[in-house]
């Protein structure tokens, strides 16, 4: 994926936001410095060096494996371990140590919320199984069908069967990618997000992943943004995407995904007509699909949520049509912030700006394929404990609310500190104390 790596932003996440950030602390390094870098054996290197140019730096990973068995992260002191993966195709990663993402500064690309705050806990190791060579995901559509076989009314999404989910489908398929690529979470450090910076963190992420024994960047295109010295070799990466992923083989009809910007939705003569951010060409969608999504993913297609500079991301599972069309088969969407932090109602994307303009650090837990799990509207991670912050809107449904308010007194009981906001009334002060 040479062509994803030459785009790789200047602006990573832990990257000082300013020159005045390089402040130096007591033992000469602050900890801003230290929160983007990591020691491969005896040198220390900024983690986006290591990212952009991993293959230059391949015999400094092989040894750091050999001799040390790991990578450190230095954002903390003690430094925390640090995996070292090595795909199939020679393509070296670092990872966070598992059950360990807790433990780094909210700042550091390795930071995660606690299992028991993201609905990723909820599948078993078949469904993501990750080892030394990467990630490999358990989807439950199937990326091919043979066109003697009947075609499916729909893509099937696994109800959750015994304590595990077994596959998953494109929402948590979508929320792992957001959440791998640290796309859930905000730090006032950071540069500002942009398509840029996601398409990177998503290409980055995905590298050296398997879905259904496929390598996911072969089945998973993710729209690169627009800009006019890469028009050309975006829409030659594009065309080569429609060939070699989707073209119809003899007897078997092709699959594929597509991850953008959801830019505008428009009735055609046969169906409905999806237009994406940074690309040109359009996916189609036949009527009935298109409002079985509207019912699926209300908030993503709320008028609302075009106010407060939300945005809508769409997975989309596609084939290519006997005419050449890009025919959508199933899809996810998601409401994000004008930052892409995933919001489940315009009043969360109010109030993801609110915290974001208030320079708190944030974190928001997503569901994946479990419509029934609850979590706090958003995790603060900037306090010790971390707090959480509900936003009540006009929803309605007692049963989640019965077990939000089990739920928030399991985390009051921990210390930590609720803010809410009562959609009825003006936007607390959020500002930290
Ligand atoms: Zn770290």
């Amino acid at each position: 994926m040479t062509a994803l790596e030459t785009t790789a932003p200047r602006d990573e996440p832990g990257r000082p936001q300013s020159s005045d950030a390089n402040s130096a602390g007591g033992d000469g390094t602050s900890r801003r410095d230290r929160a983007d870098r990591v020691q491969l054996a005896d040198k220390a290197l900024p983690l986006r060096i290591l990212r952009d140019q991993a293959t230059n730096y391949a015999a400094l990973f092989a040894r750091a494996r050999a001799e040390v068995g790991h990578g450190q992260c230095l954002c903390q002191t003690p430094a925390l371990r640090l995996v070292i993966r090595c795909s199939r195709g020679g393509r070296y990663h670092l990872a966070g140590w598992p059950g360990e993402g807790e433990l780094h500064d909210p700042s550091c690309s390795f930071h995660k919320l606690a299992s028991e705050l993201t609905g990723r806990d909820a599948y078993s190791t078949e469904a993501i199984r990750e080892d030394d060579e990467g990630v490999a995901i358990r989807f439950s559509a199937a990326l091919a069908r043979k066109l003697s076989d009947p075609e499916p009314a729909k893509a099937s999404t696994e109800s959750r069967e015994g304590r595990a989910r077994r596959t998953v489908g494109l929402l948590g398929l979508l929320h792992w990618l957001w959440e791998s690529a640290q796309l859930t979470a905000w730090h006032p450090r950071w540069r500002r997000r942009s398509w840029w910076i996601c398409h990177a963190r998503l290409s980055e992420q995905i590298a050296g992943c398997s879905i259904n024994h496929e390598n996911l960047a072969d089945a998973l295109y993710v729209v690169p943004p627009f800009r006019k010295e890469y028009a050309r070799r975006n829409t030659a990466a594009f065309e080569t995407f429609l060939i070699t992923r989707l073209k119809q083989r003899p007897d078997t009809q092709r699959r594929g995904l597509i991850l953008g910007e959801i830019r505008d939705t428009s009735p055609t003569r046969y169906g409905v007509r999806y237009t994406l951010a940074h690309h040109r060409g359009a996916l189609f969608a036949t009527t009935a699909l298109d409002e079985r999504l509207r019912r699926s993913y209300r908030p993503a297609f709320s008028n609302a949520a075009a106010e407060h500079g939300a945005r809508r991301i769409g997975l989309f599972l596609v084939e290519l049509s006997p005419k050449g069309n890009v025919k959508v088969v199933d899809m996810a969407a998601m409401l994000v912030s004008e930052l892409y932090i995933p919001a489940d109602s315009s009043h969360e994307v109010a109030m993801a700006n609110a915290l974001t303009d208030s320079g708190r650090a944030y974190v928001k837990p997503v569901r994946y394929d479990g419509s029934d799990l609850v979590f706090p509207d958003f995790v603060l991670t900037d306090t010790h404990p971390h707090s959480y912050v509900e936003v009540y809107g006009i929803h309605g449904r007692e049963s989640y609310d019965r077990r939000k308010r089990i739920k928030q007194a399991h985390y009051q009981r921990q210390g930590a500190e609720l803010l809410e906001w009562d959609v009825a009334d003006s936007i607390p002060n959020v500002r930290r104390r």
